[in-house]
């Protein structure tokens, strides 16, 4: 808490600072224009001309410190909202530089090379910020075969040994075996025997999970018996609107697909039954997962905020079902542990982001930190136009920073382009989920160190159009995530968490 408090107290002492200075430098300048008016008589317009003329470099060099300087700060107050204490420690020593030069410059006391090196400099950095290339559109492939729900890691964990479940997957899968033994010989997520088990944390999120099965039996329901006469535009736009009045961040919508779907159910009571959904269109939405409690991945607020999101998306999903169903049109919700369908692929196709090294949806706003809702129906839809994002890929072919810092080593380092086509990365799903099993959460490190991930605002967007921009920012913006932020970010300690 200290700490935070001491950075807040710099800040008061450095805007004061900046106040007086920017002070000092108007009041410098209104002595220039008035002797200037003295002379010359002259409109302000023509003040400015002449000082701009007669000295170009000392007045571009006092913007862009300013600017610069302006720039820092904000960074910085951002910084202390999110906690970054890393970004914190290296913003402070570059906003002392830049106050430093700036005070030094309006006391006439750079040397005018030094005042030629900074503008020329500058210019030179916004030119190539600013000038779009390297944007090529890419050829993508999403496979088109369907995946088994019985080969995920969730279904897999379900299968109990000696049971015919047990023996039949095995019998098929053989070369799984090996694999899910070793998680198996794991505690397992929210056990009490996990590495960070507490017991506050963990059963606030198996609450939370058990909210989550209460709604299962409202997936599915009885459509009315008339359809209603309605406008596709106007209900898509409607859906869109209100989706995000419930909390959703995006929302699209696409035709339904047969890789979307899968080809045998996996969970539950269906379990080895063929998927039969017979829908046309797919309605996707993201909800946010909070900042802040990811920064504590591994440890419990994560497993808590993602039961939470997959309440709030599932919540979001069943009350849009049952509005399409009172419509008149069959609709089903596809909520935490009955899904038909692979929710990212959806996603993707619906045009709310692109599938990035990490084998999650990377959203324009808040990267993979999201939950991803669907709802599938047979009523007509305005649907999105699919936008495979070419800048989002290349960035992850540079940046490798989940693979980086993923303790299970189970994100790859390779390239997304295979056989002359770029396609979704995968990751190690069998290792992924040992380690939940050790440590009893959902991990989430990924996510969280992803540079696309940081929260939704004024700093961060800057950054996000300039990776769009060109594939130099995308190199840089590498580098400057890693220099702020560590290239291996350390988890935040959660003593304080929620003010406890
Ligand atoms: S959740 Fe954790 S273990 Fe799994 S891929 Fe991400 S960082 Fe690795
Ligand atoms: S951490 Fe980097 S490589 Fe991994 S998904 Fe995010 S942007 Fe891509």
């Amino acid at each position: 808490m200290s700490y935070y408090m001491l950075v807040i107290s710099y800040l008061q002492l450095l805007l004061n600072t900046v106040s007086k200075h920017v002070y000092l430098v108007s009041y410098f300048l209104q002595l220039i224009f008035r002797k200037i008016q003295l002379e010359k008589n002259s409109n302000f317009v023509n003040l400015l001309y002449r000082l701009i003329m007669t000295e170009p470099f000392y007045i571009a060099t006092q913007i862009i410190l300013l600017f610069g300087t302006l720039f820092l700060i904000i960074f910085l107050i951002y910084s202390v909202i999110e906690k970054e204490k890393n970004a914190i420690k290296k913003t402070i020593p570059l906003i002392t530089i830049f106050a430093v030069l700036l005070l030094i410059t309006s006391f006439g006391l750079m040397p005018k090379w030094i005042e030629i090196n900074i503008v020329v400099l500058f210019l030179t950095g916004f030119s190539v910020i600013v000038i779009p290339f390297g944007n090529k559109p890419i050829s993508y492939k999403t496979p088109s075969t369907q995946f088994d729900e019985r080969d995920i890691m969730f279904s897999r964990a379900e299968l109990k040994d000696g049971a015919d479940k047990f023996e039949n997957y095995y019998q098929r899968k053989p070369e799984n075996k090996p694999k899910d033994n070793l998680f198996r010989k794991e505690p397992g997520l929210l056990s009490p025997d996990s590495k960070f088990y507490n017991p506050l944390y963990f059963n606030a999120a198996a609450a939370t999970f058990s909210t989550v099965d209460l709604l299962q039996p409202f997936v599915k329901g009885e459509q009315a018996k008339q359809s209603a006469n309605i406008n596709i535009s106007e209900v898509s736009n409607f859906i869109k609107k209100w989706t995000i009045k419930l909390g959703a961040v995006d929302v699209g919508f696409t035709l339904l697909q047969p890789h979307h779907i899968y080809s045998h159910t996996g969970r539950g009571k269906d379990y080895g039954k063929e998927v039969n959904l017979n829908h046309k269109f797919a309605i996707a939405f993201t909800v946010e997962m909070n900042h802040e409690s990811f920064s504590y991945s591994p440890k419990g607020p994560v497993i808590m905020e993602s039961a939470q999101q997959y309440l709030n998306a599932g919540t979001i999903a069943i009350q849009v079902a049952q509005f399409i169903r009172n419509l008149g049109f069959d609709a089903r919700a596809h909520i935490d542990a009955n899904y038909n369908l692979i929710c990212a692929i959806v996603a993707q196709d619906a045009g709310l982001g692109t599938i990035g090294r990490m084998g999650l949806l990377l959203t324009p706003k808040l990267g993979p930190r999201v939950r991803i809702g669907v709802i599938t129906t047979n009523m007509d839809v305005e649907i999105n136009k699919n936008h495979i994002d070419s800048t989002t890929i290349q960035f992850c072919e540079i940046c490798k920073k989940c693979a980086v810092n993923c303790p299970a080593n189970a994100i790859l380092f390779d390239s997304g382009k295979k056989e002359g086509n770029w396609q979704p990365w995968k990751i190690n799903h069998e290792k992924c989920f040992t380690y939940w099993c050790k440590v009893g959460s959902d991990c989430g490190r990924c996510i969280t160190v992803c540079p696309y991930a940081h929260p939704n605002n004024f700093i961060h967007n800057i950054i996000r159009w300039m990776i769009k921009q060109n594939s130099i920012n995308r190199w840089l913006a590498v580098k400057l995530d890693d220099y702020f932020y560590g290239k291996k970010p350390s988890v935040l300690s959660v003593k304080n968490w929620m003010g406890l």
